[in-house]
């Protein structure tokens, strides 16, 4: 006979990151955020999220992340009831709380639990749940000059025409097997194509390649990024034309330069495709430029807000 022992509980709170949650009204510690087994988030992975950071207490961009999680929220039928900027105390709130400088702030909404698990979607209450962790990368800063080594999976990403990419969502599957297969074959993360072969996104992060027409990033079929909505405007700062166009796995090889862009870790080179050197098989000239206009803009008003301000 198997008894429940409550102290069990506590048991793998050390598997936890340092971290501070929010749902049901109230912030608690992030071992303790649950979602029951019959929210359709986990059952059907009917949920939006979106993923904020937070660099040196300030975070970047939380509006333009807001309004994508806004979009989405409503495009799945499930309009997020707190506003703005009870949002963002919320947000804030959660990096205070877990006492963190560098920080991933994510905002989750999922359909929630009907009634008598009742298989309508409607007739479920959306839930929302907030957390912050420490800030992580998808390639680390010390690893900047190897670069990234991507794998173009076979796996092919799932069409938009199925599930809407600019909606920010947990249909993941495509990307985790292609991430087990680009380990399987030692390289550092996938990325996906589409049916036609254009490269489209990896797990996490956009792709731009650099070549003598100026800067080029997918125009369909991806996550229209945070980060690479920035490298568009930065680009326009900086003069650098730039264009939303179809990319074929033959012009990504044949770039000056490729990188990545993601909430977690900004703008990354990968120097490497199917273990093939991309240029001059170290980061170029405009991924390096680009990155360290990303970082200086950490620091500048116009592109973040004080941790502790959106307390006040
Ligand atoms: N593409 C996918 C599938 C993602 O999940 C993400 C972020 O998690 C990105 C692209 C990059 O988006 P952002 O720059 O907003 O982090």
């Amino acid at each position: 006979m198997f008894f429940y022992n409550f102290r069990r509980q506590n048991l793998n709170e050390d598997i936890f990151p340092n971290g501070a949650a929010w749902m049901s009204g109230k912030f608690i510690k992030l071992s303790e955020a649950r979602i029951p087994v019959l929210d359709w988030g986990f059952l059907r992975s009917d949920a939006t999220y979106d993923v904020a950071h937070v660099w040196k207490g300030r975070f970047f961009c939380l509006d333009k992340h807001i309004d994508r999680f806004f979009k989405s929220a409503e495009k799945l039928r499930m309009p997020c009831l707190i506003n703005r900027n009870k949002l963002k105390q919320i947000l804030a709130g959660c990096v205070k709380n877990a006492g963190l400088e560098n920080a991933y702030v994510e905002m989750i909404q999922t359909r929630g639990m009907s009634q008598n698990f009742d298989r309508d979607p409607r007739k479920s209450k959306p839930r929302f749940i907030a957390f912050a962790v420490p800030f992580g990368w998808i390639l680390k800063p010390e690893e900047f000059e190897k670069g990234l080594d991507v794998a173009v999976s076979n796996i092919k990403r799932i069409p938009h025409s199925s599930i809407d990419s600019t909606i920010k969502n947990y249909h993941w599957l495509d990307l985790v097997i292609g991430m087990f297969d680009a380990y399987d074959r030692g390289h550092n993360t996938a990325l996906l194509t589409d049916e036609e072969n254009n490269v489209l996104e990896g797990p996490g992060f956009n792709i731009f390649s650099v070549d003598e027409i100026g800067l080029g990033t997918p125009d369909r079929g991806v996550l229209e990024g945070i980060t690479r909505q920035t490298v568009i405007d930065l680009a326009k700062e900086l003069n650098l034309p730039f264009n939303l166009k179809q990319l074929s796995l033959q012009k990504l090889i044949s770039s000056k330069e490729l990188f990545a862009t993601s909430t977690a870790g900004g703008i990354m080179p990968i120097t490497k495709i199917n273990g093939q050197s991309i240029g001059t098989g170290i980061p170029g000239e405009i991924t390096r430029k680009l990155h360290k206009i990303y970082w200086d803009k950490h620091t500048d008003p116009t592109w973040t807000s004080s941790v502790e301000d959106l307390l006040k």
